[in-house]
């Protein structure tokens, strides 16, 4: 398995370093990411898991500079692509990077794919704005894309338009624009959520099949931690803006440590057990605008919670190997150097 947090022998291709993203509302800044940092190898698959709300999209928009103009705001932190930070990049020069060396790709194909142009018009485009291709070869780049999606009759699927085809082809064709110039990274944002669960499964063994055929990073980002299962190395837990556990997926999974990824877990599906009715998380995530500043952000949710929970906000820390949680629970954990840092309340 990829070596977890970035080594010198392994260089991340994607270092995300206590980033906060905010966005405007009446005049002022709220932050929807809240210090998240996370490194991301080369060839490797990081999910990304929470319910909507929890950040998991504003990062992601916020790594490939695609939030709302205006309104949404990297407000600090860095995003470092192969060593440089591209945070501060112009529009041009993200221009330059979209696309071509990380690409990505949402849930619903149909909001993404132009109506009125044919499949083939929209690859090619993307490869025509960054490769020095003529037309016929970028046609016959795009029917040998869509052929590696596993799409049929590719040569007739170039000349069509984006409602000819079903949900799961649609999402190919996204693929297919996404790796069409062989990008180091794809964020994959739920891209299996609007399709039915046998196609949600050829998509995904699609993705993993094209990551080790291309050598590509993937970041997965998913509200179902069944779909981090099946193909990730490496999983981040988020909620409300920040990351409240880290670990590799077998571990994940054998051995949750945070309450909240232990009641996600519950929310799972399983095939052996006939259940009636899937656990559910009661409660809501706190909206950006009525987030607590002090304590745990899960505290009004969580089924372990105590009173300090209000009082004390959890810190990221390692609590077994390559295993990281932010909760109270594992206050023991924390770096200490000398005195223990408390928010609100004196050290106990
Ligand atoms: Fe629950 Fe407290 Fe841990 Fe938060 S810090 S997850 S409220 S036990």
């Amino acid at each position: 398995m990829t070596a977890m947090y970035g080594s010198k022998e392994n260089t991340p291709l994607l270092r995300v370093k206590n980033l906060q993203t905010g966005f405007k509302i009446d005049g002022d800044y709220y932050n929807a990411v809240e210090g998240v940092s996370f490194d991301v190898l080369p060839k490797q698959i990081v999910g990304v898991v929470g319910e909507s709300g929890c950040g998991k999209s504003v990062m992601s928009l916020s790594i490939m500079q695609l939030l709302p103009n205006g309104i949404g705001k990297i407000r600090g932190g860095g995003i470092e692509f192969e060593g440089q930070d591209i945070s501060t990049y112009s529009d041009k020069q993200m221009n330059g990077i979209r696309g071509k060396d990380i690409s990505m790709i949402f849930q619903e194909p149909m909001t993404s794919l132009n109506p009125v142009f044919t499949i083939g018009y929209q690859i090619e485009e993307v490869i025509l704005n960054h490769e020095k291709l003529t037309k016929k070869e970028a046609r016959l780049r795009s029917v040998a894309l869509l052929k590696q999606v596993g799409i049929p009759r590719a040569e007739q699927i170039v000349t069509e338009y984006p409602h000819q085809l079903s949900g799961g082809m649609r999402q190919r064709v996204m693929i297919a624009m996404a790796i069409a110039c062989q990008p180091k990274l794809l964020i994959a944002d739920e891209p299996t959520t609007a399709l039915d669960v046998t196609v949600q499964a050829q998509i995904l063994e699609l993705l993993k099949g094209i990551q080790e055929a291309n050598d590509m990073s993937i970041i997965l980002i998913t509200h179902d931690l069944g779909v981090v299962a099946e193909i990730c190395d490496e999983v981040l837990v988020m909620y409300a803006g920040k990351i409240v556990e880290r670990a590799y997926v077998d571990d994940l999974f054998r051995d949750p440590k945070h309450p909240y990824t232990e009641l996600l877990m519950k929310a799972i599906p399983k095939m052996d057990e006939d259940v009636e009715e899937l656990a559910t998380i009661e409660g809501l995530v706190p909206s950006v605008i009525n987030m607590p500043q002090v304590g745990c952000r899960f505290a009004n949710r969580c089924p372990k919670a105590m009173a300090e929970c209000l009082m004390v906000t959890p810190q990221l820390a390692e609590v077994a190997d390559r295993h990281e949680a932010a909760c109270l629970l594992y206050e023991e954990s924390w770096p200490t150097d000398g005195k223990r840092e408390r928010e609100g309340v004196a050290a106990l």
